[in-house]
């Protein structure tokens, strides 16, 4: 049966390191909101430099704009077993475009849809925003503190240059945190009355996480 996962959960909690891991394992594409916009604003488009102004901002980009992205995405040939949508709702309105895309690309086929919570305390994430660093070629995800590159500033796997976000700062990280409080966290009761909602403890280390995750997504 066709499995499609989602994933709610704070800025930093883990989620893109673990679903790209996810991605690989079941061999499905990993779609991340987040990167698209970000290459959306590489390409110098349009829609890229309106999503700039509110990314900047640590605000949520406006969900025609991001929704427009995702139908695009998950309609391609690519998707027909499976996705990992990463990112993707992060507001009431986002979930109920969600559903009438589902409707739209599966029709009445029976479908595996699950949404799993990354659950992690607030003191651990900012820490986390801070010292994080990622490959500008390849997107492996480093910590400073937990998951240092063997030399600094240089991808272990690539040989790429490590950079941080833009809008991993202090600042905009709690702007973030204001943004995911307002608008995401409500989707966790949402799909918890819908009975498709899997809670995880996602402190822990790397490997920690994963084998928590597979229980609840296999
Ligand atoms: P992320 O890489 O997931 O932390 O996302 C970085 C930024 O991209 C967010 O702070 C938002 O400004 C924007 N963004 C990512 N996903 C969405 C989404 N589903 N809807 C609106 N904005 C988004």
């Amino acid at each position: 049966m066709k499995k499609e996962l989602i994933f709610l959960g704070p800025p930093a909690c883990g989620k893109g390191t673990q679903t790209n891991r996810l991605a690989e394992h079941f061999g499905f594409p990993h779609i991340d909101t987040g990167s698209l916009l970000r290459a959306e604003i590489a390409s110098g488009s349009e829609n890229g430099n309106i999503a700039k102004q509110f990314i900047d901002k640590g605000q949520l980009v406006p969900v025609w704009l991001v929704g427009d992205i995702i139908k695009a995405r998950l309609s391609q040939d690519d998707c027909k077993d499976g996705f990992i949508l990463d990112g993707f709702p992060r507001s009431m309105e986002q979930a109920e475009m969600l559903e009438t895309i589902r409707e739209h690309i599966d029709g009445d086929n029976e479908v595996d849809f699950r949404a799993t919570y990354f659950d992690v305390d607030m003191h651990v994430l900012i820490s986390r925003i801070v010292n994080r660093r990622s490959c500008t070629n390849c997107g492996e995800i480093y910590n400073l503190k937990t998951k240092a590159p063997k030399v600094e500033g240089k991808c272990d796997i690539c040989g790429g240059e490590l950079t941080q976000r833009k809008d991993d700062n202090e600042e905009t990280a709690h702007a973030r945190f204001d943004t995911y409080f307002r608008e995401t966290a409500p989707l966790i009761d949402y799909y918890k009355n819908k009975n498709v909602l899997f809670t995880i403890n996602a402190d822990g280390t790397i490997d920690e996480v994963w084998k928590r995750l597979l229980k609840v997504v296999e």
